[in-house]
């Protein structure tokens, strides 16, 4: 026997007793941090809680008709299951969210800009605000129509979910100025001017043929005199840098952008640039973020190539309810092929602090435009937003700017417009 052999097994008894320790101190410290974690993430969900339930959160863009009419015996007070059937909004849902109130859009792609194309468009446009119309009135307990801030507020109160309408795209206006006066009554408050192509009111970001009438056409300015009269929100989503110029001369009222994000995080022209954002902030207005892909995160060119190809498909006159179900899934599934383009609700986020970066804190709000391509990890269906506050906590936003954020600004738009129809009126 000799001492060094001993004294090298000792060595190994040590090293081996050192390693088993460290084994057990990392066993023992994972449940700790994961612990600690959960702990950290279930105060953060209970502060969540809390500002839901005192904010008035509202989204400006929910494209929910189209399930209405086009999924047979789709039942908007019945809870449905994003990963069963990929719709995203119905009340249980927004209940279960602390999605107080939403602007349901009336949609339409653009068709034909004849007169019988225009009638064909007032018709469709009838038969969904019908729509909105009966599924509120199915609902009582459920859910109200409200065309005012003060309304909303007062069906909140009761425990109740507000349904706002807007329309995206002028289309059905026609060429008939009284046609805004009949949709107002019906309860409108909000108008996306066109949708992706060039109509008799202004030009849109996506025309493949470019600007028609450099911005907003005569026609055009006479719909906004008036949607300032009516107290109709002028929205400036989806329209050519230019129209939004027009927009910015022409309105006596703040405007909005129910549904874009910022181009300097995202390069498309259906985006904001800084300066856009900056000049309808000190008028005003605000941007409400918009939850598709490719505005927040800007895609890879094949993606960006299959998604523009599936959207033209699914604007086709000729596209049926069934195909657009089956490109939306296939839209949906661009995400499994190629998750690195994926946003999640941190990139939401990152639009939201680059807003209050150029233009403050009164100028960004949410307009999430689901069931209309809406695709955030972690924000799938309207009953998840909360991440999106959890997220806004983590970064440091207190109570009083999230409640901003999720509804306060939008909420100052929509009165500045009533104060200013009285105005104008008088
Ligand atoms: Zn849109």
């Amino acid at each position: 026997m000799n001492i060094s052999g001993k004294g090298e097994n000792f060595n190994k008894l040590t090293a081996h007793l050192t390693y088993q320790m460290k084994h057990l101190f990392l066993l023992l410290l994972l449940p700790m941090a994961l612990f600690a974690q959960s702990k950290k993430e279930q105060r953060l969900l209970k502060k969540a809680d809390k500002i839901h339930a005192r904010a008035y959160t509202v989204d400006t863009h929910a494209d929910v008709p189209i399930n209405m009419l086009e999924i047979e015996g789709f039942d908007i007070g019945i809870k449905h299951d994003y990963r069963k059937d990929g719709t995203q909004i119905d009340f249980p849902r927004m209940k279960e969210g602390g999605m107080d109130a939403m602007f349901f859009a009336v949609y339409m792609a653009q068709g034909k800009r004849t007169t019988e194309g225009n009638a064909e468009a007032k018709e469709k446009a009838l038969k969904i605000f019908k729509a909105i119309h009966e599924a509120v009135k199915k609902y009582p307990d459920m859910a109200e129509l409200v065309t005012t801030a003060r309304e909303g507020y007062a069906v909140h109160k009761k425990g109740k979910l507000g349904v706002f309408i807007g329309m995206e795209n002028g289309w059905p206006i026609g060429q008939e100025l009284s046609n805004l006066q009949l949709y107002y009554d019906l309860g409108l408050r909000y108008i996306t001017l066109a949708h992706s192509f060039n109509n008799d009111i202004s030009d849109s970001s996506g025309d493949p043929e470019g600007a028609e009438h450099n911005g907003i056409s005569k026609f055009g300015e006479a719909c906004i005199a008036e949607m300032n009269r009516l107290g109709i929100i002028v929205d400036v989503s989806h329209l050519s840098d230019s129209a939004f110029y027009d927009v910015m001369r022409l309105s006596k009222a703040p405007v909005f952008a129910s549904h874009s994000s910022c181009r300097a995080l995202s390069d498309v022209k259906r985006n904001m640039t800084d300066d856009m954002i900056k000049l309808m902030a000190s008028k005003g207005g605000v941007i409400q973020i918009n939850f598709v892909a490719d505005f927040l995160k800007k895609p890879s060119e094949e993606v960006a190539v299959s998604i523009r190809t599936l959207r033209m498909q699914a604007m086709r006159a000729d596209a049926t309810p069934e195909d657009k179900k089956r490109i939306n899934n296939e839209l949906r599934q661009l995400k499994y092929k190629y998750p690195g383009d994926v946003p999640n609700v941190k990139t939401v986020v990152d639009h939201i602090d680059h807003v209050v970066k150029i233009a403050g804190i009164d100028h960004v709000g949410i307009g999430m435009d689901m069931d209309g391509g809406s695709d955030v990890m972690g924000c799938e269906d309207v009953s998840k937003i909360k991440n999106v506050t959890i997220e806004l906590l983590k970064r440091g936003y207190t109570a009083r700017q999230i409640r901003k954020i999720w509804g306060g600004n939008t909420m100052r738009v929509l009165e500045a417009v009533e104060k200013t129809a009285i105005r104008l009126n008088k």
